[in-house]
């Protein structure tokens, strides 16, 4: 523990305290290629993927159930501990979701860490906004299927619509016109036949895909970040008042 002070209540603007966090791991290695990160979750999704391992982050009626981070312990661990991590890795749920995410990640980089962000995609304009405003430093997109209605309903539920899968797909291109450093993921799906997307992303994916530096990853069905997030809760149950505190909703 280093002797840097906590962050005065009084500093943290009001909207930080908005975000709902759903989870918080206090040191990821691998979540942020070639950094030290902290990893912190956002309550609410638009979709309702298959193979979500994160569903009390998505269904609100459980996340009604869940204890809420308390975000003001939260920014005052990040504060004391900064000097031990290089970034914060936002994921979620979906971030994007909150209007009070860019002064969430303003005060993510006044304690000096890098940010980087895990998004669907489904909103574009927060993601230039975040973009030209040098917010991220990073970002990992889900791309959940071919980019056709039918495809991405496979995945992430009915419910989807034709404008969601066209923010999706603004979502790329914005990402293919910036230098941002990015990569693009997916998770194997049964119904996707995975093979054809590792041997040929072009034509799985059709023409938005960058064809450049930009990276794509497979991710095997029932890993990630959701499974590592469920062993850190339970890991820090006793002494690690951060993840376990309900708070007033
Ligand atoms: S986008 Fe992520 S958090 Fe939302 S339902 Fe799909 S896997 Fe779960």
């Amino acid at each position: 523990m280093n002797s840097l002070h906590l962050i005065p209540e009084k500093n943290l603007c009001k909207h930080t305290t908005s975000l709902p966090v759903g989870g918080f791991i206090k040191q990821s290695l691998i979540d942020y290629p070639g950094h030290l990160s902290a990893v912190v979750f956002t309550s609410g999704c638009n979709m309702r993927c298959s193979y979500c391992h994160n569903p009390d982050l998505v269904y609100p009626e459980l996340i009604r159930q869940q204890p809420r981070i308390d975000l003001l312990e939260m920014m005052d661990w990040l504060s004391r501990n900064r000097q031990l991590l290089d970034a914060v890795v936002i994921t979620g749920g979906e971030p994007t979701l909150h209007a009070h995410l860019p002064e969430f990640i303003r005060q993510i980089h006044q304690l000096g860490l890098k940010v980087k962000l895990d998004t669907n995609g489904t909103h574009p304009d927060l993601l230039a906004q975040l973009i030209g405003q040098k917010l991220v430093d990073y970002v990992a997109m889900d791309i959940k299927a071919p980019l056709f209605l039918e495809s991405y309903r496979q995945v992430v539920g009915s419910g989807f619509t034709a404008s969601a899968l066209y923010q999706v797909i603004q979502s790329v291109l914005l990402l293919n016109r910036h230098d941002v450093p990015c990569e693009y993921r997916t998770t194997a799906h049964p119904g996707l036949k995975p093979d054809g997307l590792s041997t040929d992303c072009q034509n799985y994916y059709g023409d938005v895909l960058p064809s450049t530096s930009k990276k794509l990853r497979l991710h095997l069905l029932g890993t990630g970040s959701q499974q590592r997030r469920a062993a850190a809760t339970e890991r820090s149950e006793g002494d690690d008042t951060i993840i376990r505190k309900k708070t007033n909703r």
